[in-house]
């Protein structure tokens, strides 16, 4: 894979929420309803199916999303579990229970304790898993991450990462050890509000988190995920950025596919609360936004939202579930939870979610990738 383009430094800009806002709030009912029915969306165009104006003609965006979700992607729905490796972490993000403050026990699993997690959820049925750790590069850094590669990529037909943001060496040797995706998500794209969350440690360098995607998907990276958290900025701005940098990141690394996670808050150790509400109605705007404006992007919904929500959201826009997903090291082979990143909203195990979605008249897809595809 080349990796002749090198990311230095940030080239997305971030335009000002406030000056964002302005142009979201202005759109009107008539200018939504010309919007959806362009085959080709402007980003002026995906400001005005994020606004308060749109709200109205929810339905209609919701048709015109299944119809997009149902035309690039057929009747499945791919299925992923996470795995966490790590619970430590240098950063102190005030909305986050690995936050290095918290007091709550941590693990990292050694990499023979990580293969026999993978192995539990290898036997359960899962055939993508996504690596998870907190950012402590001194315990979870990029040589123990290699070697858990090494060790997994034979079993699983797609192994992600979302670990801390690393530099694109790190990210080449990682790929050449079998991981083939990285998720990072922004968090926040306001720079104010992203100041204020983010209290200690490297992730309060916002442009290096920004460069981040750029630096994974030069490095040769088959897929890039990229995400806000809800519930920290205002989330018609958030989306209106998400497809500004998506857009962006297609201009620069149209070989790369784009997935875009949705991740609202959760309770979680510590005390903070979430900063704005983002109802399960603004988070379906959300959803049906970005389908409309980018059909080919792969929309994922975790195990955050709970199981009446995410039943009801099959085919009208998303295309990926994980299932049976514990958030503390080790959680898989022990009862003991204790040390979760946060608490899931959707208990179920996989073989209950993917009954669901055959009820409803969909494949779930365990595998979509081989590596022989790699080549
Ligand atoms: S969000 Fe990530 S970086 Fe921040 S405290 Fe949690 S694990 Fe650490």
């Amino acid at each position: 894979m080349s990796t002749a383009f090198r990311v230095q430094s940030s080239e997305f800009l971030v335009p000002d929420f406030q000056d964002l806002q302005g142009q979201i709030c202005e759109a009107t009912k008539d200018q939504v309803a010309t919007a959806l029915k362009k085959p080709i969306l402007s980003l002026i165009d995906l400001a005005a199916i994020l606004s308060p104006a749109a709200e109205e003609l929810l339905p209609r965006m919701a048709a015109r999303s299944r119809e997009l979700t149902a035309m690039r992607f057929g009747r499945t729905t791919q299925i992923y579990a996470p795995l966490y490796l790590s619970s430590y972490c240098v950063n102190r993000c005030a909305y986050c229970g690995f936050a290095a403050d918290n007091k709550i026990p941590r693990r990292k699993l050694t990499a023979h304790e990580a293969e026999q997690e993978a192995e539990i959820l290898r036997e359960r049925g899962f055939q993508h898993i996504l690596l998870v750790t907190g950012e402590a590069p001194a315990k979870a850094g990029i040589d123990y991450l290699e070697e858990v590669a090494l060790r997994l990529k034979n079993k699983f037909a797609a192994l992600s990462i979302e670990v801390q943001p690393l530099e694109q060496d790190e990210y080449e040797r990682l790929f050449k050890a079998g991981i083939t995706a990285v998720a990072v998500y922004q968090e926040t794209y306001d720079r104010r509000v992203y100041d204020q969350v983010h209290l200690a440690g490297k992730k309060c360098d916002y442009d290096f988190r920004l460069d981040t995607p750029a630096r994974a998907a030069a490095a040769g990276m088959r897929e890039i995920g990229i995400g806000a958290l809800l519930g920290l900025a205002d989330w018609r701005c958030e989306g209106l950025v998400l497809g500004m940098h998506l857009a962006w990141l297609r201009k620069h690394f149209w070989k790369t596919n784009f997935t875009v996670s949705f991740p609202r808050l959760r309770p979680a150790a510590g005390e903070f609360e979430p900063m704005v509400e983002v109802s399960e109605k603004h988070l379906s705007q959300l959803i049906f936004a970005l389908r409309i404006f980018d059909p080919d992007v792969g929309l994922i919904l975790s195990t955050r939202e709970e199981a009446r929500y995410r039943d009801g959201m099959l085919g009208l826009g998303p295309t990926r579930y994980s299932a049976g997903s514990c958030t503390a090291p080790g959680g898989y082979s022990s009862d003991d939870h204790d040390g979760e990143q946060f608490s899931v909203g959707d208990h179920r195990s996989i073989t209950e979610v993917c009954s669901v979605i055959a009820d409803k008249g969909f494949d779930p897809v365990c595998k979509d990738w081989d590596k022989e595809f790699q080549m």
